[in-house]
């Protein structure tokens, strides 16, 4: 099975923001707003955070970015939640906390404070929001009119941010799913026999040529650096396209990393 995809993640991502700036230049009386907590110095935070404050700019949406310092502590950060949260112009928005965090912080125990309403990350379980990357994978997908129902998917990662709300989204549109995760035997029956997979490790370029068949659809959702430094995901797509030239596989940086970011606008304004 071949799978067309006629539009790039690229090309769905300046798509999805055109049309967003289109809607929101009708409403200017809507003033949406996105606030973003980032701690310390992180360079894949700060690079994570330029890009979603370049797509707020972009698109019309307003951004307040407060940034902590390495030693700030949980409480501080749920402090400053509670009290952006009393204030009435995020009505039209939402608030992310930037990850990774230092490891002295207590996640959970942040997200336990977030307004479901505000928790446009969807982190959440009961959020009123979709998780972005899942969310913004199956936008993607749905553009490129795929048709998932019958088709075996293998999901390799059961995050409960990505692997795991993917898998309930692929089996309400029909698909057989697999979900693996590290203990996985023989890892590479289940990703040769899918037609389409998506690696979701958070490791480079782990997957190998072996893993993969004529004509599967590849989504990589790793965003990972290589030995010289260098973004790349968890394929190594350079060469699993050379082995199988029919074989779609999304790249990195230029492909999940811009579905998320784009389904994190969509989430703002809905
Ligand atoms: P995570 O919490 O880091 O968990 C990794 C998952 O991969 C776990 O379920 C783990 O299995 C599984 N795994 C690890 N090594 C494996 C192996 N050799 N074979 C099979 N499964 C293996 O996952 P995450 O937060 O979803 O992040 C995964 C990657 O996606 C990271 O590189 C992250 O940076 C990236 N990411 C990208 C975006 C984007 O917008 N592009 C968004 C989110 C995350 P166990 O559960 O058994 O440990």
């Amino acid at each position: 099975m071949e799978f067309k995809i006629e539009t790039s993640c690229k090309d769905f991502a300046a798509i999805v923001k055109g049309n967003i700036r289109e809607e929101l230049s009708k409403y200017k009386d809507m003033h949406y707003k996105l606030v973003i907590i980032q701690v310390g110095n992180n360079k894949s935070s700060d690079a994570y955070v330029k890009g979603k404050i370049n797509d707020c700019m972009e698109c019309g949406i307003a951004v307040e970015h407060y940034r902590f310092p390495d030693d700030v502590t949980t409480p501080e950060i749920v402090n400053k939640i509670r009290e952006l949260q009393k204030r009435d112009d995020l009505y039209f928005g939402g608030i992310i906390v930037q990850l990774p965090l230092p490891e002295h912080i207590d996640f959970e125990l942040i997200q336990g404070h977030l307004d479901k309403r505000l928790d446009v990350d969807g982190f959440l379980h009961d959020s009123n929001y979709s998780p972005c990357t899942p969310l913004g994978i199956m936008n993607w997908l749905d553009y490129n009119k795929i048709n998932l129902t019958g088709k075996n998917v293998c999901i390799v990662g059961r995050s409960d941010i990505v692997g795991k709300p993917l898998v309930n989204m692929m089996i309400e549109r029909g698909a057989t799913v697999t979900c693996c995760n590290s203990h996985t035997e023989n890892l590479y029956l289940f990703t040769s026999s899918a037609d389409i997979v998506i690696t979701a490790i958070g490791k480079s370029k782990y997957f190998s040529e072996t893993y993969f068949r004529y004509g599967q659809l590849v989504i990589d959702v790793g965003i990972n650096y290589d030995e010289n430094g260098k973004l790349c995901g968890d394929v190594d797509r350079e060469n699993v396209i050379e082995k199988y030239p029919n074989t779609y596989v999304t790249p990195v940086p230029g492909g999940v990393g811009l579905l998320t970011r784009v389904a994190l606008l969509q989430n703002v304004i809905s």
